[in-house]
């Protein structure tokens, strides 16, 4: 099934509510043919002449949806690849790792999202097959990363 760029970044942008709603300076979310196509640095979407350098096999390459997300004024900032063949589930998670990630660093580790009465924070992990954010120290599920009704 094809991911559409808006259903990314919708996702994206929950999952940044989630972690204190940080400033957002760039959030880019593209459909790509090729999801581990070469990327230059910053996120800039390779033209056809880089394409045709990257000479695989039809089976390695796998459409999808790459993010970057800058929360830095510089610009700085990072990604992921989203191939379309994951389940929906997993790329959650993936999305909600990277996402923490990022916001980690551009806080200087603030907890996000909170683990209610413990000092570490809550950890994406699947329960059931649904995205959540668990606690990593007794596996208690505290909240799904998707609210009900999302749509995909
Ligand atoms: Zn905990």
């Amino acid at each position: 099934m094809k991911r559409s760029a808006d259903t990314v970044r919708k996702w994206s942008e929950i999952i940044l509510g989630q972690l204190g709603n940080p400033r957002v300076f760039a959030l880019n979310v593209d459909e790509v043919d090729d999801v581990n196509a070469l990327i230059l640095d910053s996120g800039t979407v390779p033209g056809p002449t880089l394409r045709t350098l990257s000479e695989k096999a039809p089976e390695d390459i796998r459409s999808g949806v790459r993010t970057f997300v800058s929360l830095h004024p510089s610009g700085c900032g990072s990604g992921v690849r989203l191939p379309d063949s994951l389940p929906e589930h997993q790329v959650v998670l993936m999305l909600a790792e990277q996402l923490q990630e990022e916001v980690w660093e551009s806080t200087g580790g603030e907890p996000v999202p909170a683990c209610p009465g413990h000092q570490h924070p809550a950890k994406a992990d699947s329960a059931n097959e649904v995205p959540s954010w668990v606690c990593p120290r007794d596996g208690h599920v505290l909240r799904p990363i998707l609210p009900a009704g999302t749509p995909e």
